[in-house]
């Protein structure tokens, strides 16, 4: 699967002050790894964690699989 099209899978970036999600794309946290963003709820400065992205993305890539057996099973 190409990276391009996961770039712009928007995923929640929790805040541990709030423990609420601000969203942001796949591309923007990968870009930011390790800076600070200002959380949308609570205004606290929440360092950005790829990581975070990378576990988000493997869901969306699951998901993406789940996906393709669907249509595989369709196309038989
Ligand atoms: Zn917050």
């Amino acid at each position: 699967m190409s990276r391009g099209v996961l770039d712009g899978v928007e995923i929640d970036l929790p805040c541990p002050s709030c423990k609420r999600g601000t969203k942001r794309t796949v591309a923007w946290a990968t870009a930011n790894n390790g800076r600070t963003h200002e959380c949308r709820w609570c205004g606290a400065s929440v360092q950005v964690d790829s990581s975070q992205a990378t576990r988000e993305l493997g869901k969306v890539n699951r998901a993406f699989d789940d996906l393709k057996r669907t249509l595989g099973r369709l196309g038989r």
